[in-house]
């Protein structure tokens, strides 16, 4: 017999993950352990350069076609020269996510929920520094923003989706004592393509890893703005015992493979966060290319946003301005929860904006390996472009109420800025800018309820939103007008921060299918479930007691 035919017994007995508990923030603060030792890991970091590879099928694969990945912060500095795939290579991790999937699809989903709890239990002690440095040097997060993204969101991800699955796989039918009735979650037939955005670490951990939780195979294409810290990431996956193919890493230019991905028959399922206008295009393709595929792809995507702060007449001003300030400018405004359009009653706008504007004139931006600052730079330079012409605009068009300044020479870097509109529905309260500027509207005491309509009723998105009050008759207006402006709803909070297990994310109308990443109802989407009847008595003649006449 050989080693691959001896019989394996499979495990008896229930097994129980352990309990999730959201990962603790780590304060950074002065003297810390903690901050010694990711200060030592950004420079270490800062002086290698690293080579990365594609990886398929656990292969490191080196196509000669390169291109750098820099410091936002500081440009002329080259963190990585990374690999592109070309149609080829693509192609090669489709057949090596189809290869591993006999394998891995077939094992009990608790081998393979343990190597998420390992991945996460790795990351939470030997790998934190490392992945924290990675995304702060890489995509110009300050030590907390890496800490709430690579590390907390991203281990909470790993230890919250197999308590998740668990309870998935306990929702079974009823059955009697003539039958038995079972629900079996198959992973889906083919592989799951994942495409990640650059602003969160933690997206680009829990996209291709939720599917593969769940039994699938994964080709992954990560931002090419993120690349040091995807590459940290499949460097994770080895150490916690992932088999290869399970995540095949193909960095590159998108359309060449998403061509390839998108219009491949075994293509199950795009698990997808970035942009409204790429997840369409995406959408387009695969209706586009329905006819060549054996199952219909499970489409999964989160998108854009043009999150709101609404405030009452009645609202804690204190509390307001924070919100304003740290939701509207904490990572530069790149993140899809930030608040980006203002809506103030006269009554309160000049005590408001007293308060957001001095703390805004004390916010430091540059650098984040020195940890004064509360700002790093843009993304790049195409970002950079594009929210200083929304600042252009700005200036002809509107009024300029604090920042407003720019530069680009060393680093991508864009001060803080808040804008007054002079319509309810001037282009800044209406498109996604992506970048540290809040707009703001100031509206008549008297005309609540209509701003109530005005924010639903302004921008395409639905993502995030929040309202500030003390009324709570207001609150509760809010609430129910704002229904369906906004799937992430906050009352008195910032309404960025979402936090695993607490408030799973997403949003509805163009800003996304609304799958709730880290939440069962995304666990969901990757799985195909066989129901199975087993009848212990089954009949034995053909006929029905009706036919007989008395
Ligand atoms: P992006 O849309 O430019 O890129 C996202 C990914 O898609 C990247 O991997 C990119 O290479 C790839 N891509 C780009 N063009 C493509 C194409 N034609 N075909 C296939 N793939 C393509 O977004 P980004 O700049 O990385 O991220 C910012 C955007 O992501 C914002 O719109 C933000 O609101 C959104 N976002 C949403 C959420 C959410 O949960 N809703 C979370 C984070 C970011």
């Amino acid at each position: 017999m050989s080693e691959s035919e001896r019989p394996r017994a499979a495990w008896s007995g229930t097994r129980r993950v352990p309990v999730p508990v959201n990962d603790p923030v780590r304060s950074y603060a002065p003297g810390s352990p903690e901050k010694l030792e990711l200060k030592a890991r950004l420079a270490s970091m800062s002086r290698e350069r690293l080579d990365v590879p594609l990886i398929i099928g656990g292969r490191e694969v080196r196509t000669g076609n390169t291109a750098q990945a820099v410091m936002p912060h500081d440009h002329g500095h080259v963190l990585a020269d990374y690999h592109k795939a070309g149609a080829a290579d693509v192609e090669a991790a489709i057949a090596a996510a189809r290869e591993a999937h006999r394998e891995w699809s077939a094992w009990p989903w608790e081998d393979r929920a343990a190597v998420m709890l390992k991945a996460a239990e790795l990351l939470t002690t030997s790998w934190r520094a490392t992945l924290n440095a990675a995304t702060m040097l890489g995509q110009s997060k300050t030590a907390f923003q890496a800490e709430i993204d690579s590390a907390c969101e991203l281990i909470d991800f790993w230890r919250f989706n197999p308590h998740y699955a668990q309870q998935l796989m306990a929702e079974q039918p009823i059955s009697d004592h003539t039958m038995w009735n079972q629900a079996e979650y198959r992973a889906l037939e083919g592989f799951v393509y994942a495409v990640t955005p650059f602003n969160f670490t933690a997206i680009g951990g829990n996209l291709p890893t939720a599917p593969a939780l769940m039994g699938n195979t994964v080709v992954w294409k990560p931002a090419s703005s993120a690349i040091p810290s995807a590459y940290q990431l499949m460097k994770i996956y080895e150490a916690a015992g992932m088999p290869p193919g399970v995540i095949n890493f193909v960095p590159g230019d998108p359309g060449p493979v998403s061509g390839v991905a998108l219009s491949h028959a075994d293509l199950a399922g795009v698990h997808f966060t970035g942009s409204t206008e790429v997840f369409n295009s995406m959408w387009k393709t695969i209706g586009e290319n329905m006819a060549r595929y054996r199952s219909y792809p499970r489409v999964v995507g989160e998108t854009g946003g043009k999150d709101f702060i609404l405030a009452h007449a009645s609202a804690d001003v204190a509390a307001l301005a924070v919100a304003i300030v740290r939701g509207g400018f904490e990572y530069q405004g790149q993140k899809c929860s930030a608040p980006s359009r203002v809506y103030l009653p006269r009554s309160l706008a000049k005590d408001v904006l007293e308060r957001v504007t001095a703390m805004m004139g004390e916010i430091k931006v540059g650098d984040v390996s020195d940890f004064r600052n509360f700002m790093g730079a843009v993304i790049d330079k195409r970002a950079f472009d594009r929210i200083t012409g929304y600042i252009a605009d700005a200036k002809a068009n509107a009024r300029v109420l604090a920042g407003g300044g720019s530069h680009g020479e060393r680093g991508y870097f864009i001060e803080p800025t808040l804008v007054e509109a002079p319509r309810p529905d001037y282009r800044l309260m209406c498109e996604e800018i992506f970048g540290p500027v809040v707009t703001l509207w100031i509206y008549d005491d008297a005309r609540w309820h209509e701003t109530l309509d005005l924010v639903d009723a302004t921008s395409p998105y639905a993502l995030t939103g929040a309202v500030f009050a003390q009324d709570r008759r207001a609150l509760r207006e809010a609430i129910s007008g704002l229904r369906h402006a906004a799937g992430n709803f906050y009352v008195n909070d910032k309404p960025t921060g979402a936090v695993v297990g607490q408030q799973p994310f997403g949003g509805a109308r163009g800003s996304g299918t609304n799958d709730k990443a880290g939440s069962v109802l995304n666990l969901l989407r990757w799985v195909s479930a066989r129901s199975m009847k087993e009848n212990f008595a089954p009949p034995r003649e053909y006929g029905y007691p009706f036919m007989t006449e008395a």
